[in-house]
């Protein structure tokens, strides 16, 4: 912001002060609140706009060593929580890299909210990915005027994952590597208290689960006086302990998906979210999609449910039955996990749009799901079920028959050594 536009501004607020004195707000009635309000946002703005050329003022100093940084100046000399001092430095960034958002700022256009939700979505991305978030500033600063900070903080969520490599897959497995579940006994009051903190797939698992059984216990506890907390306590414990009450059928969790992500990955105006809203990456999806336990909802590009059909999404029980026959084990050459601790992954699953053929069909543990769902891994099933294993670098790692049953052992958990001869591995 140059002089000029400074003092031009400093005139409309001295205005703005001028009417908010002059106005008595212990009588004013409804309509006269919005003339106020209008008044008190342009001195606000003001005063943002400023905060941020005092964040930007204290950064360049820091730079050459005569500021501690930008955060540290705005707590202490701002009196600022250090959490507020720290969005207004993020905020600063934002807009010297996009100074559209800066002049909205200032003009009251935008709301520091706005700002800081760019923050938020862009934390997570390299610079490369930032550079590219930024071209969009135009179109950004445009949908900000106009949406409220949430739905705007949604749009660049979701500007900030189709700009990222790899989908948001490397996030998942970040999250998924923090789950943790942390439990103390309170001495003074002898209470129990569990911290189960777990990633976003997990969590709809999780949730899918206990709101079930929640809604079971408000039915049958509907005329007691208990509150709703403690029927949610009640209801983990049950599901935990396993408790003799519950109906142990798996709830069901949905994800949503629309078709062009489902074949091609994200796009400007992608679905790609369990039923709560939560983000997933495609490749997450379409692994989900495999699972009996979760119902894909697919989408078209207006959003409407395209109907396919769950009855033929999933492996059928004689379908499980062939397969349990040839396959002793995962389909992975390396693996041993038992065939009935598998999930029926479809090979193909989303050209052949939920076909679920015997031929499109092979046992996979839960790890070597991911691998070929997430971690870039090929897998093909030709004739005679002969696989073809391709590493992400695309050299072949493994080509042969994932038959793994020999007509004696019919026992499910026993394991077996790989035969050498079958397994052999080419290397191309
Ligand atoms: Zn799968
Ligand atoms: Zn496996």
């Amino acid at each position: 912001m140059d002089q000029m536009e400074l003092v031009s501004m400093a005139q409309r607020v001295r205005c703005s002060v001028d009417a908010l004195v002059a106005v008595d707000l212990d009588v004013c009635d409804r309509d006269a609140l919005d003339d106020v309000l209008a008044q008190w946002r342009t001195v606000r703005s003001f005063t943002d706009a400023c905060e941020v050329r005092i964040a930007r003022r204290s950064r360049l100093l820091a730079a050459e060593g005569r500021s501690e940084p930008a955060a540290g100046v705005l707590a202490q000399g701002g009196l600022r929580s250090t959490k507020e001092a720290q969005a207004a430095a993020q905020r600063e960034q934002v807009c010297e890299a996009m100074p559209v958002f800066e002049s909205a700022l200032c003009d009251g256009a935008v709301s520091t909210g706005h700002v800081d939700a760019i923050a938020a979505a862009t934390g997570r991305l390299d610079e490369t990915e930032k550079a590219a978030f930024n071209e969009h500033a135009q179109q950004l600063v445009a949908d900000a005027e106009r949406q409220s900070v949430e739905t705007f903080a949604r749009e660049c969520r979701e500007l900030a994952r189709t700009l990222q490599y790899d989908e948001g897959v490397a996030r998942l497995e970040n999250q998924r590597r923090q789950n943790n579940l942390r439990q103390r006994v309170d001495r003074v009051s002898g209470m129990h208290h569990f911290h189960l903190e777990v990633d976003p797939e997990s969590g709809a698992k999780v949730t899918a689960a206990y709101t079930a059984h929640l809604a079971t216990l408000r039915v049958r506890h509907r005329d007691d006086d208990i509150s709703r907390d403690r029927l949610g306590a009640q209801a983990m414990v049950e599901l935990i302990t396993g408790a003799r009450a519950i109906d142990r059928r798996v709830p069901e969790v949905s994800v949503l998906i629309d078709l062009a992500t489902m074949i091609n990955g994200l796009h400007e105006a992608s679905i790609c979210e369990t039923s709560d809203a939560t983000m997933l990456p495609p490749d997450t999806v379409r692994r989900l999609c495999c699972d009996a336990e979760i119902l894909p909802i697919m989408l078209n590009g207006d959003g409407e449910v395209l109907d396919l059909g769950r009855s033929r999404r999933t492996a059928n029980r004689a379908q499980r039955r062939a397969l349990r026959a040839m396959y002793r084990t995962c389909g992975h050459p390396d693996c041993q996990t038992p065939f009935d601790h598998c999930q029926i992954h479809h090979v193909i699953w989303w050209e052949r749009f939920g076909l679920t053929d015997l031929d499109n069909l092979i046992p996979l543990c839960s790890r070597h799901h991911h691998l070929v769902h997430e971690g870039g891994w090929t897998l093909t099933l030709g004739d005679h079920r002969i696989i073809t294993l391709t590493r992400p670098d695309g050299v072949t790692y493994f080509t042969g028959s994932t038959i793994d049953r020999q007509p004696a052992t019919d026992r499910p958990h026993e394991r077996v050594e790989p035969e050498p001869d079958r397994r052999r591995r080419t290397a191309a």
